[in-house]
């Protein structure tokens, strides 16, 4: 098959259904398989520890992230966790700022209980991240753009510096704000790359799910076993919807930037914004650097209000097309305070977010309608 991005979406890891020629992969709704003879089967003894339907989307997301192995989870956390769970007490993790909440909170609250030592640092710069490296790292774990504050990691400098490491800790990047379609990060020399696919790649804010991706066929094997052992799948409903999702996701993502582009450029020229965060806009102090790495902008916009905390949660509760929500990467827009939402759990640390800072999650619609829309709440 032709290996370009839109034409792998649709069809890899998805042949037609041999029994019945089913053209969209079946939801193999069932947690068992009949077995002619013990011991012998068609490749499925049981759903935890391979379902068809779940196949097809590890394969599909491996061929769009330019992987060898495709794994999928119940939830984008539970991806983490079972990466997390490849570690051994004493080793650390050196975590890129303003990681998602959630993954803060797991590594702050659960995994430190564990002997594991997590260290957070501004991956802006890549000298900075050699200079914070230790002989006790493991893992380096990155979001870019991260949320809520869209600052890059140079992934391509990262990479080759931890490869001259001589422990040459492994590059995790959290590719969700991106999805594979803006930047495919084992290309540029991670090790493991991660989604919520419950974002971007599922794209309809219908499902929960985790995806991982990656090369190594050593430590796709550990992550395997630790997916059957620990348990933390998906249902094949969930996997089904991510793979529909995914086949609109280079459509859905070219939409997603275009608007966020127009919402930018609206917003940065506002007298209540006071400071705007998109990776391809002039102002961002990286811009150079997502133009780069990053074939468009993505659909995240952030920004400052001049009001204080106050102004900000006017400005989220009166929006009418943009919902006041939690999550992202749906076709719909989404509003909300970081700080008093999606980043409660990073209150007090030093991963904490300024309480008038507003996210938005820029949807597909009629771009115009978004725009008059932050225009009517922001007067
Ligand atoms: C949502 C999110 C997660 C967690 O994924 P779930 O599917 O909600 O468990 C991890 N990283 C990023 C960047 C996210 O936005």
């Amino acid at each position: 098959m032709p290996d370009h991005f839109e034409t792998l979406a649709i069809h890899a890891g998805q042949p037609a259904d041999p029994q019945t020629g089913a053209v969209m992969t079946p939801i193999y709704q069932t947690s068992t398989y009949a077995q002619p003879r013990v011991g012998e089967h068609k490749g499925y003894e049981y759903s935890r520890t391979g379902n068809p339907t779940r196949t097809a989307l590890q394969d599909c997301l491996a061929a769009l992230e330019g992987a060898a192995h495709g794994l999928a989870f119940g939830s984008g956390l539970a991806a983490t966790d079972t990466i997390i769970r490849t570690l051994s007490p004493g080793d650390e993790v050196l975590v890129g700022g303003d990681v998602y909440g959630g993954t803060f909170r797991l590594f702050d609250k659960e995994y430190r209980r564990y002997g594991l030592e997590f260290r957070y640092m501004d991956a802006t710069d890549p000298a900075a991240v050699d200079a914070a490296l230790s002989a006790k790292t493991r893992m380096v774990w990155l979001e870019t753009p991260t949320n809520p504050y869209l600052r890059l990691a140079d992934l391509a400098a990262i990479a080759e510096l931890l490869k001259q490491r001589p422990n040459a800790p492994l590059l995790v990047v959290d590719n969700t704000f991106a999805s594979p379609y803006l930047q495919q990060p084992l290309k540029l020399g991670a090790d493991i790359v991660l989604h919520s696919a419950t974002k971007y790649l599922g794209g309809h804010s219908d499902s929960v799910l985790g995806l991982i991706a990656l090369n190594d066929q050593a430590l796709a094997q550990r992550l395997a076993f630790l997916q059957n052992a620990a348990g933390a799948v998906p249902g094949p409903m969930d996997c089904f919807l991510i793979l529909r999702g995914l086949k609109t996701l280079h459509l859905r993502m070219d939409r997603h930037a275009a608007n966020a582009q127009a919402v930018a450029a609206f917003l940065a020229d506002h007298p209540k914004v006071s400071q705007l965060y998109y990776p391809f806009h002039s102002s961002h102090p990286q811009q150079a650097l997502a133009r780069r790495q990053m074939r468009n902008g993505g659909g995240m916009v952030s920004f400052e209000i001049a009001g204080g905390e106050a102004a900000a949660r006017k400005v989220v509760e009166r929006t009418r097309i943009f919902t006041l929500a939690e999550s992202l990467g749906g076709v719909e827009s989404l509003i909300e305070v970081p700080a008093a939402m999606t980043h409660l759990s990073t209150a007090g640390s030093p991963l904490e977010v300024s309480p008038s800072l507003v996210r938005l999650s820029v949807g597909v619609e009629y771009v115009d309608d978004l725009i008059a829309d932050l225009e009517q709440a922001l007067s």
